[in-house]
């Protein structure tokens, strides 16, 4: 399974496949893309293997620069198509490896105050309290980090949104993440494979870490919010 998020110059379907493809190693059982596109956020996922996917992205192709992408190992729910990440609540894109301990908490937390869910897995509740934060005023890197703030678990995430072109946020917590930098692009990946053909410019978050991208930019802040310096390295891959 395997996260992957681009902020690019080009068009990011084609970019977020290629990526996955190179996780296919860690094993999979349906994969999904995210982009947003004049400000709308839209999807493509399937089951199965990642041609499935493209074959899907040929007839029904998912315009935009900015997207997230996803390989999913089911631990919460079915391989199915509404099971496959990324999901989406309203303005909110979320991609997700690993599991939210806590999730069936937050998930009577959300029902209580009439919030329907779609599908069987954990990381929906991820994507829903966001939205309610957004909701509530928020903004997105607010939301964001205060949904973070209540997850229990081991996980790698990305957050896309609705009407932001230049924002990812991100975070790790016992699940590895990468950031690669790119000459005005900004990536994120599960691993510098991922990210190989795109950069060699490489800062890993550290355990607890959250990360706002855009193309020009990087903030890290730790698990307790204060902003971190993290090294940028060279690595070096064969491609
Ligand atoms: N727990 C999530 C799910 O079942 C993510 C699984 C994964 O790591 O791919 O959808």
């Amino acid at each position: 399974c395997g996260i992957i998020g681009v902020l690019s110059d080009h068009e990011a379907s084609p970019i977020l496949v290629d990526a996955l493809k190179r996780l296919e190693y860690r094993g999979y059982d349906s994969a999904g893309i995210a982009t947003v596109y004049k400000g709308a956020l839209d999807r493509r996922r399937a089951v199965g293997k990642l041609v499935n996917l493209s074959d899907l992205l040929v007839h029904n192709p998912l315009p935009g620069k900015s997207g997230i992408g996803h390989t999913r190992w089911a631990t919460h729910g079915a391989p199915s198509i509404d099971n496959a990440h990324p999901h989406q609540a309203g303005p909110v894109a979320v991609v997700h490896n690993g599991i939210i301990e806590n999730f069936r908490d937050l998930r009577a937390e959300l029902a209580e105050v009439g919030i329907d869910f779609v599908t069987e897995t954990d990381t929906e509740t991820v994507a829903l309290l966001t939205q309610s934060y957004l909701d509530d005023g928020f903004s997105p890197v607010e939301a964001a980090h205060k949904t973070l703030s209540r997850l229990d678990g081991a996980f790698a995430l990305a957050f896309l949104f609705e009407g932001e072109e230049d924002l990812i946020v991100a975070a790790r917590k016992g699940s590895p993440l990468a950031i690669g930098h790119g000459d005005g692009e900004m990536f994120v990946g599960s691993d510098a494979i991922a990210l190989a053909p795109l950069t060699d410019q490489i800062t890993y978050l550290d355990e607890g870490d959250s990360a706002v991208l855009t193309r020009t930019s990087l903030e890290i802040r730790n698990q307790a919010g204060q902003i971190a310096n993290r090294q940028k390295r060279t690595i070096r891959l064969d491609q």
